[in-house]
């Protein structure tokens, strides 16, 4: 295709966030001819934002914390429905991932013995977030960065892909490349390249209020299916209990669980620490259930039990959730978290200096000296690509698929700091094994067509063509539909879901689907935002459909998918997974059940 940029790599990563930087670093660092292509610039994608930090087993804060115990948590917090395999991988791994991360200079905060320092975070029986402040993610990347631009990484920033490439001239298709623009000028790029990992993060953007970067619009997820691959978890979004809920220049925005986990309790509005009403008999055994036993707990950890505010966050979104529901919420309809009377200003700007200076900049709250009022936030994905667990290939040969936009891991609801030790791990597995796939081709490389950049980039402006989207129909905006979007999944898709509503809910994407079709935008291809809109727009709506269908035909609660009509577990679908593909249309989904890998017993006995 004409004018268009051309590259070669054996290694492209969609993503320069945690995962897609730690998998390009192991692909290099086993020979491949690596690229990063990322849709911001380096340095700010949505890892940035992590604050709490990263959950792994490395017993500074305690001795007798273990793999097998982080094991043990990460499966209790999925509700089991966690692949067993990626819960394990993960739980063994993390502490090597984060002892490497320091040796290529993160800078973590320490104990005064002078280890790295771990903080409690819900649903970890022990303190194990190795953390830098509140701003973990930050030292995250920078570390990440730049030992990837060291190596001699190429990265293309500011570049979206729109199209993932396939050869399907063998018996099985497989991965060639990916097809992209460059968001500044608006020109073509493609990427050959015989292994593909997609690192693109969550889904967030389809919700009205959430903690979630304007990158996240499902992409991933959206061009995954379209190659072929299956996505498994997908009704399972979780709701972060704490997003500021008032005043509107920081609806959404998160407050870190670190605020509970360094003695922050929730109140409602008759002043009630509400928790201990909310205990599930799951949790009963390790939840304090008075208040003296959860405040001892902060300064004598060995014999008490953990307060209820640091039950898993499911759990407490839905507490919160009710409480509101029952007419017991803050004057902005939130809950009130309350540090500032609990703490000292010094210990709480020490601790958590991010979240004092966020807040105080952004909407002249002073955490230090009053409560904040928060409600629950889409905040995380749980469902993404389904992946061999070792490797991370998904069903077509040569993707590969790591972090928030890979699914089985975290189950039906994933343990807070579980996604930086996720990306970690499983960013290096999926580097090195799509490394070792590439050399082990040998001249047998898959090939790109010129027809097949043709219809990438055709399909690619149709929005600018007025012919083609005004026919049977009048044109649309694409920012109506996107607010439109995020209204209905916010209304009928949220937290606390019914059948009746999932079914308008569908009935609405459907219409979503046919109006987008006519969406016009105006201008050229040099940075124009309403066409970068018009395609994610595509993804978002594929993306929302998978989450509606899923939480329909799920008729249990469990984790992030709570159903007022099925207000219980159900052992029946906790032995199964929902597994969604590409229907024969093209523009919809199939959904279908798949029975769960079985655990061997000598895990099965860690969990009891
Ligand atoms: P990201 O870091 O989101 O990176 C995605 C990348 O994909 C970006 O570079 C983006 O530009 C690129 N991309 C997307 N689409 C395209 C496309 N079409 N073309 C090209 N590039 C594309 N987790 C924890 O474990 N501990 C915490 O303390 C914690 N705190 C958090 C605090 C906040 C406020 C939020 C929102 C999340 C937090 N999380 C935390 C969750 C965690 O940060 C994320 O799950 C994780 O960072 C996701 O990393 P990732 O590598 O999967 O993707």
């Amino acid at each position: 295709v004409g004018g268009t940029e051309h590259h070669d790599f054996d290694v492209l990563v969609i993503g320069a966030g945690g995962s897609g930087l730690r998998a390009a670093i192991a692909a290099q660092e086993a020979g491949a001819k690596v690229a990063v292509v990322c849709k911001s610039l380096l340095g700010k994608a949505h890892t940035v934002m992590a604050e709490g930090g990263i959950a792994a087993s490395l017993g500074n804060a305690w001795s007798e914390d273990n793999w097998k115990v982080h094991f043990r948590d990460t499966m209790r917090g999925g509700k089991m429905l966690n692949h067993w395999r990626m819960a394990e991988l993960h739980a063994q791994e993390s502490p090597e991932r984060v002892l490497e991360l320091e040796d290529w200079g993160a800078l973590f905060d320490r104990t005064p013995e002078g280890l790295i320092s771990q903080r409690d975070f819900g649903g970890h029986r022990y303190a194990r977030l190795a953390h830098v402040g509140d701003r973990t993610g930050l030292e995250m990347i920078r570390t990440l960065q730049q030992r990837a631009v060291a190596l001699g990484i190429k990265v293309f920033m500011e570049c979206t892909v729109t199209e993932l490439l396939m050869d399907r001239t063998g018996d099985e298709p497989r991965i060639s490349g990916a097809f992209a623009y460059w968001r500044e000028t608006g020109r073509f790029v493609v990427f050959k390249s015989p292994s593909v990992i997609m690192a693109t993060g969550g889904i967030g953007k389809s919700f009205k209020v959430t903690s979630n970067s304007w990158e996240y619009t499902g992409d991933g997820h959206a061009l995954a299916l379209r190659a072929g691959a299956s996505l498994i978890n997908m009704e399972f979004v979780q709701f972060h209990p704490t997003g500021m809920v008032w005043p509107p220049s920081v609806k959404g925005l998160l407050v870190t669980e670190s605020v509970r986990g360094d003695g922050g309790i929730l109140r409602n509005s008759e002043g009630k620490r509400f928790m201990f009403d909310y205990i599930p008999e799951f949790f009963k055994a390790e939840t304090a259930d008075s208040e003296d036993e959860a405040d001892r707990w902060y300064d004598d950890k060995e014999n008490n039990r953990r307060p209820p505010e640091l039950l898993p966050r499911d759990e407490v979104a839905r507490a919160i959730n009710s409480e509101i529901k029952a007419g017991r919420g803050t004057p902005h309809g939130g809950i009130f978290l309350d540090i500032a009377s609990r703490r000292t200003p010094e210990f709480i700007k020490r601790r958590l200096p991010s979240m004092y200076h966020q807040f105080k900049e952004l909407a002249d709250v002073d955490i230090t000296a009053e409560p904040m009022e928060i409600g629950p936030t889409c905040h995380y994905v749980m469902g993404g690509i389904e992946v061999d667990p070792d490797v991370q290939v998904s069903s077509v040969e040569g993707l590969y698929a790591v972090g928030e936009c890979s699914g089985g891991m975290h189950g039906s609801n994933r343990l807070g700091g579980n996604s930086l030790g996720d990306l970690l791990v499983f960013g290096k597995r999926a580097g090195d094994a799509a490394a070792a796939y590439a050399a082990g081709l040998g001249d047998a490389r898959p090939g790109v067509t010129d027809e097949q950049l043709s219809d990438a980039q055709r399909t690619a402006l149709v929005p600018f063509d007025p012919a083609t989207v005004a026919e049977g129909g009048t044109t649309e905006n694409a920012y109506m539909i996107q607010q439109e979007l995020q209204q209905t999944m916010n209304d009928l898709v949220g937290i606390i879901r019914t059948e009746d509503e999932l079914a308008k809910s569908l009935a609405e994407l459907e219409k979503f689907k046919q109006r987008a079709a006519h969406v016009l935008v105006e201008g050229n291809r040099q940075y124009n935002p309403g066409w970068h809109l018009a395609l994610d727009l595509r993804n978002m709506l594929l993306v929302s459909e998978c989450v509606a269908k899923a939480a329909l035909a799920r008729q249990e609660s469990r984790g992030g998918h709570t159903r007022d009509d099925f207000p219980m577990p159900d052992p029946g679908w906790g032995a199964k997974n929902l597994v969604l593909t590409l229907d024969d249309t093209g523009a919809g989904v199939d959904l279908a059940e798949k029975p769960l890998p079985q655990m061997p017993d000598e895990l099965k006995k860690l969990l009891d």
